[in-house]
């Protein structure tokens, strides 16, 4: 657990208007870890407090979006389609000992250019200059997705912009269990960022079904993998991933997740769906509750917000 102040050494953009941020800890030498097993830790979060500001704002862990990881589950890809385009220059997504670990805590934060906005007062910060005694970290909190031991039925996770940072790990978890069946299929043997990962957990009707939404393409996150994923998932016949995303600038114009649409994409999961995760701004969450309610298909006790 963390409780220290901290130091913001590095800014890096992953879209228009989110970065990775790294926190460091000058009075200690924590280890944090770039990959972690299970789901059981999948959207626990940290507050960071701002004493100059007089702010606290919440972070979700989210170690998918890291460079070095995004890179390796983007290799797991690239290695099945090379393989299916018999490109023999596979890439070795192995994570080793240097990688696992690093001294700062990476968070993913998109600035609102708001006077007084914490995320705009760290997005500027000054990382050289900055004040020792100014930003305090505490974490990680919160339940997370509390998923169950055993995951059966269908999952619905519904994204609005940066809420999608608190379904990428869960994104990614099964994008490792898929590419490790079709590895099996394709002969694939060094395919795998840790090939002691099980994924006994997952029931043989489970299937995630992930709904991101982004105001436009360049602040889309992740949405290239998902894309990919969701090819795996329909030319191998996995039933396990289903990935809706909606940018709402698109020409034509994509329909809104009302009721009707709600119905139109998950009615072939009638009976199956197990939960549903919301998360995103407060008016998001409202509209989708109530237009999940009103399609039928989930009650009010299968829904959880984030
Ligand atoms: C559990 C949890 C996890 C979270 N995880 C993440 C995460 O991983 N990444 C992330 O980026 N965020 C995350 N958030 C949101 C984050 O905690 C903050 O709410 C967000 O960064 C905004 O805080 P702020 O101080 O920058 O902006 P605030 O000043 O709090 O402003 C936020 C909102 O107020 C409105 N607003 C403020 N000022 C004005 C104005 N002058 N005119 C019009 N509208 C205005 C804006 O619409 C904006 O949406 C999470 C929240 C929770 C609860």
């Amino acid at each position: 657990m963390v409780r220290e102040k901290s130091l913001l050494s590095s800014i890096r953009a992953i879209c228009k208007s989110s970065a990775g941020l790294e926190f460091f800890f000058p009075n200690q030498s924590f280890k944090f870890a770039r990959f972690l097993k299970g789901t059981n830790w999948i959207a626990k979060h940290f507050s960071i407090t701002s004493k100059k500001l007089g702010k606290t704002r919440y972070y979700s862990v989210c170690l998918c979006l890291n460079q070095i990881m995004y890179a390796k589950h983007k290799m797991l890809l690239d290695n099945i389609r090379k393989r299916e385009e018999n490109d023999s220059t596979l890439g070795n997504p192995k994570i080793d000992k240097e990688e696992m670990y690093s001294s700062c805590l990476e968070l993913f934060v998109k600035k609102y250019d708001f006077e007084g906005a914490l995320s705009k007062y760290l997005h500027a910060y000054d990382t050289q200059s900055a004040n020792h005694e100014d930003i305090f970290v505490i974490g990680p909190i919160g339940l997370g997705l509390d998923i169950d031991p055993k995951l059966s039925g269908v999952y619905v996770c519904m994204a609005g912009g940066t809420g999608a940072y608190c379904f990428l790990d869960f994104v990614a978890y099964i994008l490792r269990y898929m590419v490790s069946q079709i590895n099996k299929q394709l002969d694939l043997t060094e395919n795998s960022i840790d090939a002691d990962e099980e994924f006994s957990d997952i029931g043989e009707d489970f299937c995630l079904v992930y709904m991101s939404s982004f105001s436009d393409k360049d602040n889309g996150v992740y949405t290239d993998v998902c894309s990919e994923l969701q090819r795996l998932d329909n030319k191998y016949n996995l039933n396990r991933f289903k990935f809706i995303n909606r940018f709402s600038d698109s020409q034509p114009k994509q329909p809104r997740w009302s009721t009707g649409f709600i119905k139109e994409q998950l009615g072939v999961f009638t009976g199956k769906i197990s939960k549903v995760f919301l998360c995103g701004p407060t008016p998001f969450l409202d509209d989708s509750q109530e237009n999940l309610l009103s399609s039928g298909l989930v009650s009010k006790e299968q829904i959880r917000f984030v």
